[in-house]
């Protein structure tokens, strides 16, 4: 069974990286009928950000990308966070010092800094120079038994064969050439990333791990901690970094690549993971300008066909977001739920106003009638389309100076009307205008301004048609005053 996981550590919200990560694992798991499990990797607790858990969790939800094993979801190989599971990195440290792979490493924070400072003095990359590795046996123990604070470090020995990857070229890299021994036991008994990363994705049963780029030059030293245990190593993936569509680095600091600040401004979840699936490959015949449901991309997911460079984010965004928008509303449960969320967000964005009209069936045809204008719901409460729910200030009616005239011919022909349509009225105006010699475009614009307060905008019958009879003779006569 394929079993693969993603493995944030709790530093804050899910960010567009993390989705795609979380997002390609997943649908290599469905892909395969395997599972997808979360596992949080909080073993740094000085980084950890209280609540951060259940928020990626709510995040990836939001997504779709839903674990079938995680801390809320459970499974038989939890606990699925590293706090909660210090002593088996503890125990398994011990197994390493035991064989003679690693062992208990005193110098004290002052002697690193020491060398760290000596390192930079002759511009040489800062390592731990393996100082205790061949500390005798007797001095050991008389230490440990003395409590003298230690850490446990790992002996880096050479790599025999490059590391292979699904997506990367192979890799040569041989840490015992460049790095002094890794810390892998902390000294207040906490592990390191590399012990409890490989521990777990061992005792988790992981096949497969597809993880970003930045933790490739990790993959060495994990597979020597893999020997060292005896245990196989998992198959490797890294996948590119994901860039701007102008080449610029993605920041994860940057509040705009948090996954919930998408879902903030209107983006529905399926096109944020359309947006990230059409950088970088990994599918077959991907047609850049469909919509795909999930189901649809982990039929044609295909690790193989990963681009091996960064890849670079379309600006598309908005256009799949309305190319989603256009599929939802097909569907009479989507469109019931977006017509529900519509009128919440009317109602908060206009608390002030007391007339609102946010009758179900009305905002289900502006739902409907809006669907190739606007990128996101958020632009039906946009100044540009804010007369759909308000009636023009009296200052913009005030200032266009409208001809009451004219509207009196328009009400009183509209009010005749039965079939109130686009259409109908069109031919109705046509017909006011020539019969009375209006200007045609004269006529335009003073309806418009009275029933929007605006100068352009959708053809007036077509504003008509949306607001309806009752809204329009009602805005029309107002205008008049
Ligand atoms: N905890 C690491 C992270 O935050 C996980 C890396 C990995 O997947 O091995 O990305």
């Amino acid at each position: 069974l394929v079993r693969v996981r993603f493995a944030p550590s709790p530093t804050g919200y899910l960010h567009l990286g993390g989705l795609r990560t979380a997002l390609y694992n997943y649908l290599f798991a469905k892909s395969h009928g395997g599972h997808f499990i979360l596992r949080i990797e909080d073993t740094d607790q000085s980084r950890v950000v209280p609540g951060a858990i259940q928020q990626l969790e709510e995040d990836l939800n939001w997504a779709g990308v839903v674990p079938d094993e995680g801390p809320s979801a459970g499974g038989s190989y939890g606990p699925y966070i590293q706090s909660e599971r210090v002593h088996l990195y503890k125990n398994q440290a011990q197994i390493l010092v035991d064989s003679g792979a690693a062992y208990p490493c005193f110098c004290s924070e002052k002697r690193l800094e020491l060398l760290r400072r000596e390192a930079n003095r002759l511009r040489q990359t800062p390592k731990y120079d393996n100082k205790c590795r061949n500390l005798p046996k007797e001095v050991v123990e008389q230490k440990i038994k003395s409590g003298e604070p230690h850490c446990v470090r790992f002996k880096l020995s050479p790599l025999t064969e490059p590391v292979t990857d699904m997506v990367c070229d192979k890799l040569e890299y041989q840490p015992c050439d460049n790095e002094g021994d890794p810390v892998i036991l902390k000294q207040d008994g906490f592990p390191t990333y590399h012990l409890a990363n490989v521990v777990d994705d061992h005792m988790m049963v992981i096949t497969h791990v597809l993880r970003g780029i930045e933790w490739h030059i990790s993959t060495p030293k994990h597979i020597l901690l893999y020997k060292a245990f005896g245990w196989d190593p998992p198959n490797y993936a890294h996948l590119p970094l994901i860039m701007n569509s102008d080449g610029s680095k993605l920041s994860k600091r940057q509040g705009d690549v948090q996954i919930r600040s998408y879902g903030e401004r209107g983006i529905f979840p399926l096109a944020l993971i359309n947006y990230v699936t059409k950088a970088g490959g990994g599918f077959r015949n991907m047609d850049h300008d469909k919509i795909y449901s999930i189901e649809e991309l982990q039929e044609t997911f295909d690790i193989a066909s990963m681009h091996k460079n960064s890849c670079k984010l379309t600006d598309r965004l908005g256009d799949y977001n309305r190319e989603t928008l256009k599929i939802a509303v097909q569907d009479e449960k989507q469109l019931g739920e977006i017509v529900g969320n519509v009128i919440k967000m009317v109602q908060d964005s206009y608390p002030q106003n007391k007339n609102l009209d946010v009758n179900d069936e009305h905002v289900r045809k502006i739902v409907l009638w809006s669907q190739n204008r606007i990128q996101t719901l958020k632009d039906l409460v946009s100044p540009s389309l804010s007369f759909l729910w308000n009636v023009p200030s009296e200052k913009q009616i005030c200032d266009s100076k409208i001809d009451a005239d004219q509207l009196d011919l328009v009400i009183n022909e509209l009010k005749k009307e039965k079939l109130f349509t686009e259409d109908v009225i069109k031919v109705i105006l046509r017909r006011i205008s020539e019969e009375n010699g209006i200007p045609f475009k004269k006529l335009m614009l003073t309806l418009r301004t009275a029933m929007s307060g605006l100068k352009e905008g959708p053809g007036v019958a077509e504003i008509m048609d949306i607001l309806g009879k009752d809204s329009v003779i009602t805005r029309l006569t107002r205008a008049k005053l």
